[in-house]
């Protein structure tokens, strides 16, 4: 199935200037939905997981969908304050200064393996604090996997020395 067909562009959105991939069609299409589950799942299916870490708040669409499959547990990472209990933290870049990213310290336990998913790796920047994240806990990124990836802004550069796959590039 041509998945791209799903995704639509939505023009200075969410502010000028940004051309910004909207993933709905495809998440409302039944077809397409179990289409694209099925794909990013088979981009794994070989390795062992632990854990599948999705990222608020668009990482949650897929993150659960492929830790059923995977036999694994689902770990919410998510933007500051969120998380109620005891949590670790990490920087990340946003266009215009830093946030950051917070996990559970009990989420991942040491020697775990972990499947990192987000809907889009565009510069890269989630991405990588979320590997330090799982790092810091003593888990093992065992691939970093995308719904899209903006080849233009270079995040594999920034992911160097992980696994990283995207099923639609543009
Ligand atoms: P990065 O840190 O620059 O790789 O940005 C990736 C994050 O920004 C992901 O969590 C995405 O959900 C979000 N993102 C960036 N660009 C888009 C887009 O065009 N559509 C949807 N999400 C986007």
């Amino acid at each position: 199935m041509d998945l791209k067909k799903y995704v639509r562009d939505i023009p200075d959105f969410p502010e000028e200037g940004i051309s910004f991939k909207d993933i709905t069609p495809l998440l409302q299409d039944a077809d397409a939905l179990a289409s694209a589950a099925d794909a990013l799942f088979e981009l794994i299916k070989n390795k062992k997981v632990d854990k599948v870490v999705g990222m608020e708040s668009r990482g949650f669409f897929f993150a659960p969908l492929l830790a059923t499959r995977l036999n694994a547990g689902f770990v919410p990472v998510r933007k500051r304050g969120k998380l109620p209990h005891q949590i670790i933290s990490e920087p990340y870049a946003l266009e215009y200064g830093t946030d950051v990213l917070e996990i559970h310290v009990d989420s991942i336990l040491k020697g775990e393996k972990v499947l990192i998913h987000d809907d889009v790796l565009a510069t890269g920047g989630t991405a990588k604090a979320v590997c330090k994240l799982i790092e810091k806990l003593g888990g093992e990124v065992v691939q970093c996997n995308f719904l899209l990836e903006l080849k233009f802004l270079k995040g594999r550069d920034k992911l160097s020395g992980y696994s990283v796959e995207a099923l639609i590039q543009y």
